[in-house]
């Protein structure tokens, strides 16, 4: 018996199916924009106050059933593909709509309900007349708008997490290149009328790319909501709650252990007799007190210079020092401001401050030593009387 062939097995009538088949990149797109949705209504429930993921998640739910529509049907029906448009623009809307929200906290929900309502309008008008292709080309250039628009938001934004924000503007950017290439193959080959869904390349990479920009950037926004929150919260560990200056964490992890840089002053400041204050007016005076110094010192200090609560009534700056005078200006300027603060009630008088200064030399020396130095010179301002700025040291080469 010979051996049996393969081709002996398969009718010769059957089509050679293509390397693409659109309806189901479509159902795929419907499918994964639903897992998606899920996926960002769900996390949004546990964050409601972070909005974005929200519209994006409305975007997806949009997107689903526009997707599935439009590529179930083989028949054709300009109804059908009018209200699958429609759907899929509201999709993208959505999803601009989250960006906008995500990058720069607007809402812009007039401008794109505005562009949503005028592209279906128009696109509605010319599939009444029959112009169904005019109307899929229109349907093309507003979803091409939509992308871009939603990738330039994320451009505009790409300060914080370049790497993230520049990811989903290209993959927007390069979605809004597919729909306009669907829009000018339809235009140049004259396809005014379409009797049934237009296949050619440019809608195949369509396919594609909404596929995959839908999905990645679904993966990113979720990194991206994951880096918020983690950042918020290293935000919340390294600031003084009362203050809102740098905490004793913040400012040790920023000194590190590595000597610091010749010519940084460490000035130490400890406001005085606080402990009456709190006893005489409350705690709350007492916090109030410890604002408004902490205020006084913000608006002291140069863009590269830090301030930190290192607890209670303590304070320390990190400051290049130009001059030990500088310094030494710098501190006492301080203390003058705060004794001209609002008196407090009674006749108690105004709140003082010591402060103790010192200055790296140019041998290696770490924060810690520093600290230790200025600290030492604050309790001796302490025991000279208060109200006063002692130092700086100037620390000498061994
Ligand atoms: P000295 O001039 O020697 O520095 O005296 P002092 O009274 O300022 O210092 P002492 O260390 O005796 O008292 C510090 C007080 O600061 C005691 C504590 O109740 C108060 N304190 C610490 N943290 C806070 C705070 O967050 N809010 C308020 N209102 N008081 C605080
Ligand atoms: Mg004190
Ligand atoms: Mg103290």
């Amino acid at each position: 018996m010979p051996p049996l062939r393969y081709d002996a097995l398969t009718p010769a009538s059957d089509p050679i199916p293509p390397v693409l088949d659109q309806t189901s990149l479509l159902i795929a797109i419907g499918f994964s924009a639903t897992a998606l949705m899920l996926t960002l209504v769900i996390t949004w429930l546990g964050a409601r106050a972070d909005r974005y993921l929200l519209s994006w998640g409305l975007g997806l739910g949009f997107v689903a059933p526009g997707s599935m529509l439009y590529g179930w049907f083989e028949a054709y029906d300009p109804a059908v593909q009018c209200i699958a448009f429609a759907l899929l623009l509201a999709g993208f809307a959505f999803i601009y709509i989250g960006c906008t929200q995500f990058s720069s906290g607007r809402t812009p929900w007039r401008s794109a309900l505005v562009a949503w309502g005028l592209a279906c309008a128009m696109m509605s008008a010319l599939f009444a007349v029959g112009l169904s292709g005019v109307g899929t080309i229109v349907m093309n250039i507003a979803a091409s708008g939509f992308f871009l628009a939603a990738g330039r938001e994320h451009w505009l934004a790409r300060t914080n997490t370049p790497l993230a924000m520049l990811a989903k503007s290209a993959l927007y950017g390069s979605t809004a290149v597919t729909f306009a290439l669907c829009a000018v193959v339809l235009f140049a080959g004259g396809q005014w009328v379409l009797t049934e869904r237009p296949h050619n390349w440019a809608e195949d990479l369509n396919s594609i790319a909404l596929l995959a920009s839908l999905a990645a950037a679904g993966a990113v926004t979720m990194a991206l909501h994951q880096f918020r929150i983690t950042e918020a919260h290293r935000h919340l560990a390294m600031t003084d709650a009362l203050t809102g200056l740098l905490n004793r964490r913040a400012l040790f992890s920023l000194a590190g252990d590595a000597p610091v840089a010749p010519a940084t002053a460490v000035i130490m400041l400890d406001l005085d007799d606080f402990k009456a204050i709190n006893d005489r007016f409350g705690h709350a005076i007492g916090d109030e007190v410890l604002v408004r110094f902490a205020a006084i010192l913000s608006r002291a200090l140069g863009p590269k210079d830090v301030a930190a609560r290192l607890g209670g009534e303590e304070f320390c700056l990190l400051v290049h020092a130009t001059s030990a005078a500088a310094v030494h200006a710098l501190a006492d300027g301080i203390r003058l401001e705060f004794a001209g603060t609002d008196p407090l009630p009674g006749d108690f008088g105004p709140p003082t401050v010591s402060a103790g200064i010192a200055i790296a030399s140019p041998r290696p020396e770490t924060f810690d030593a520093l600290l230790r130095a200025a600290d030492e010179l604050l309790y001796r301002a302490k025991d000279a009387g208060r109200n006063r700025v002692h130092g700086p040291e100037l620390r000498l080469a061994a």
